[in-house]
């Protein structure tokens, strides 16, 4: 996973105060290899931005003061003119990250995707069994491609990550699947979210687990944490609902920091958000990303306006996010039954092993 130096921490939080779009996640195409059944990207969708376009809609973001970018798609390497990208983001001084699934990266040219100057690569697996890694994706030979590539880019040198959804499927795997990325030399992340889709799909909801199965899941997290228990029990006190200091504070950095560019370069306050500020070929950005009514409005927005949250006790293990929130309730201000049952399920395993 990327490690950003503190001095880029620090404008972070200045970024964050003043509103600068420091971080940028370009969906470079919507077409994908692979059918991952929570996949919430529409693959139908076909507009792409040229070559010089993105290099153009890199300019401008450059100029409007980001730094760090995660290139996305769908699949980012179906572009031919990738390794050109990923090479133009390292000239223009972009920190850059590439998702992917992996299944594209081999021998032949493992090398130059790493000389473009990519900062990091973050590769998609779902399971530490292939079966089950095929399954989710709907494509056979897609696990042993992915961790192929985790071994390809390991062995030139490179920063990377495996990330999954932690689900039905998988929640009872937590050991194995994190042993498979020790020998693989990585470090897996995830977190057991499952949101509607771009177009409002919800068939692979039913994925999600039980409070019951997350209880199971967090203990086994914890279990392997247990030696880091001091450090927990004071990170803990800290992220308590406080409501005096929340008051002031913004509800996440969608369109505060942070902004998703889609391939044809329409801007969008963060990758969940559907609401589309501008175009950053055919408007002007800096306009448009400060005068954008919906951006003003959830600018404006603190933690405290969340009502059910107030005093929550299971909040310093929540990560609501009001764009999934919109989705699935119609109010970005009504958090989903799907975070408040993970916060609880997290907090009860917490309080079980570690307090
Ligand atoms: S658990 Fe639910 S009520 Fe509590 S902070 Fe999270 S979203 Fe709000
Ligand atoms: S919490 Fe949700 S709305 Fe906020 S930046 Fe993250 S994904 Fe976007």
């Amino acid at each position: 996973m990327l490690r950003l130096p503190d001095n880029i921490k620090r404008l972070y939080k200045k970024a964050q105060k003043h509103c600068v779009p420091i971080e940028a996640l370009f969906e470079l195409t919507h077409r994908c290899n692979l059918r991952c059944i929570h996949c919430y990207i529409d693959s139908e969708k076909k507009r792409e931005l040229s070559t010089n376009g993105v290099m153009r809609a890199l300019d401008v973001l450059s100029q409007n003061g980001t730094i760090t970018i995660i290139f996305s798609g769908g699949e980012a390497l179906l572009r031919p003119d990738i390794f050109d990208i990923l090479k133009y983001a390292k000239k223009t001084g972009f920190i850059s990250t590439l998702f992917t699934n992996g299944t594209l990266i081999d021998k032949s040219n493992v090398k130059r995707l790493i000389d473009t100057g990519v900062a990091a690569f973050e590769i998609s697996v779902y399971s530490d069994i292939e079966k089950d890694h095929d399954e989710f994706t709907q494509v056979k030979g897609s696990f042993q491609a992915a961790t192929g590539a985790v071994k390809l880019l390991k062995a030139g040198g490179a920063d990377v990550t495996i990330k999954t959804v932690w689900n039905k499927r998988n929640y009872h795997r937590a050991d194995s699947f994190l042993r498979l990325a020790s020998d693989l030399g990585v470090e897996l992340r995830g977190a057991p979210y499952l949101s509607v889709t771009n177009d409002g799909g919800a068939g692979h909801l039913n994925l999600r687990c039980s409070k019951e199965e997350l209880v199971q899941f967090y203990t086994q997290v914890y279990e392997r944490r247990k030696d880091r228990g001091n450090e927990m029990r004071k990170e803990l006190e800290k992220k308590k609902y406080d409501y005096d200091s929340l008051k002031d504070k913004r509800i996440c950095g969608a369109c505060v920091m942070k902004l998703k560019l889609d391939p044809y370069g329409d801007v969008y306050p963060c990758v969940a958000f559907g609401e589309k500020l501008g175009n950053i070929i055919h408007d002007d950005f800096t306009a448009f990303w400060r005068e954008n009514e919906f951006a003003k409005k959830f600018r404006a927005l603190r933690v405290t306006d969340i009502k059910k949250c107030v005093g929550c006790d299971d909040y310093a293990f929540c990560r609501t996010c009001p764009a999934d929130s919109l989705r699935e309730c119609g109010d970005m201000l009504a958090p989903t039954d799907e975070k408040c049952i993970v916060a609880k399920a997290q907090r009860e395993a917490f309080y079980k092993i570690i307090l």
